[in-house]
């Protein structure tokens, strides 16, 4: 069994060697005096979360931190091989929180999700279909209660959630911009996922500018998946009871200690609602979510661009690379494609 093992506590921005692999045997029974399942990990998630799972102390109580010297975990789509639990029989193709690994026991398998639609790519579950894409769809449409017509912003737009936001506020009649880190992102905003404008916010000298470029109007809604420069640009740039539903702060989780926000006062001149909001307290709307979106994908409403690495071993630096820019929409690890 191979396993990508969390090295130790990680200070400032991850290397590859804060996690390496290493190979051991595995019994791919479940034992008997368990009701657990052993699952054939098949697409691992490389989701931003997981940066702060490697600091010593995770800054809120919402996660435990990962262990020194244990596999990383992370959702992922894998194949049941053996089951004693109920709920689950051999060949069931399920997602959860697995290993880094070719093959995890799974003791307590009551958070996974068994996957009943296999005409959509199996690492959708990762994506689209999985945590990230029911994160868009309850920030978007019960966080930012969002109304046909609005000005709609949203930052990292081209990743796993942003590019969802964004075809999401299209539907619903929205004029759209997102900003994102490089050239080809911005084509893809405006040309693959019909934002009606796209910015690399890299080459904004003025993001208050750009905004300003954007929405001469003002923003209703922000989705804020990043803080740092860009929220501070936005809050100058709200409309009156305009509302912002705090994703993630990507820019900040390699920082020891996070950056300042200056334009707080703009929350009180232009009355803005600001909500933060975690996926897993909406994960009973899954079913719900499935019956939206899965119509969507069939009828091609709505595309999902996936970036698709091979290997367990190419797993740490998928996941750094998250922080970088580098991944080109969700990032994916294939360890087995069956
Ligand atoms: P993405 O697929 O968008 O990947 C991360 C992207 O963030 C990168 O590609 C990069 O895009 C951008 N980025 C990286 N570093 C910075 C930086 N310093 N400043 C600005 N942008 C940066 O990730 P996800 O869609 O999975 O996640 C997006 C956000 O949503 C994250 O903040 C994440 O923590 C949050 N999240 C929150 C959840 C919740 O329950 N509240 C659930 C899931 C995600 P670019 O090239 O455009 O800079």
């Amino acid at each position: 069994n191979k396993q990508v093992i969390f090295r130790d506590y990680v200070n400032g921005f991850p290397k590859d060697s804060d996690m390496f692999l290493t190979s051991g045997n595995i019994n791919l029974k479940v034992p008997e005096d368990s009701d657990g399942i052993l699952v054939k990990n098949l697409y691992l998630s490389c989701d931003p979360y997981m940066r702060l799972l490697m600091n010593h102390i995770p800054s809120q109580s919402v996660f435990t931190a990962y262990t020194p010297g244990s596999p990383v975990t992370g959702l992922g789509v894998g194949k049941v091989l053996d089951s004693k639990h109920p709920d689950f029989q051999e060949g069931d193709l399920v997602w959860g929180t697995i290993g880094w690994e070719e093959f995890s026991l799974i003791t307590t398998p009551q958070g996974f999700f068994k996957i009943q639609h296999t005409d959509v790519p199996l690492s959708y579950y990762t994506g689209i279909l999985g945590m990230p894409g029911l994160t868009a769809y309850a920030g978007f449409y019960e966080v930012c209660a969002p109304k046909k017509g609005e000005y709609v912003f949203i930052s990292a737009a081209s990743g796993a959630v942003g590019q969802l936001v964004g075809q999401f506020a299209k539907l619903m009649g929205c004029y759209v911009v997102g900003s994102a880190g490089t050239p080809q992102k911005v084509d893809l905003l405006k040309n693959k996922f019909g934002f009606d404008e796209a910015f690399n916010y890299k080459e904004e000298p003025d993001l208050n500018a750009a905004l300003k470029r954007y929405f001469s109007q003002g923003i209703d809604i922000y989705f804020e998946n990043v803080r740092g420069k860009m929220l501070d640009a936005v809050l100058l740039n709200m409309r009156i009871h305009g509302r912002i539903a705090v994703c993630g702060m990507i820019s900040q989780y390699n920082l020891g200690e996070p950056e300042g926000v200056c334009n707080l006062m703009s929350i009180i001149y232009k009355r803005v609602n600001i909500q933060g909001f975690v996926a897993a307290e909406y994960y009973h709307q899954f079913p719900k979510f499935l019956e939206v979106v899965l119509p969507y994908i069939r009828q091609g409403k709505i595309t999902y661009v996936e970036d698709i690495v091979e290997g367990l071993e190419n797993a740490p630096a998928a996941l750094i690379g998250l922080f970088r820019g580098q991944n080109v929409g969700k990032q994916v690890v294939v360890v087995a494609r069956d």
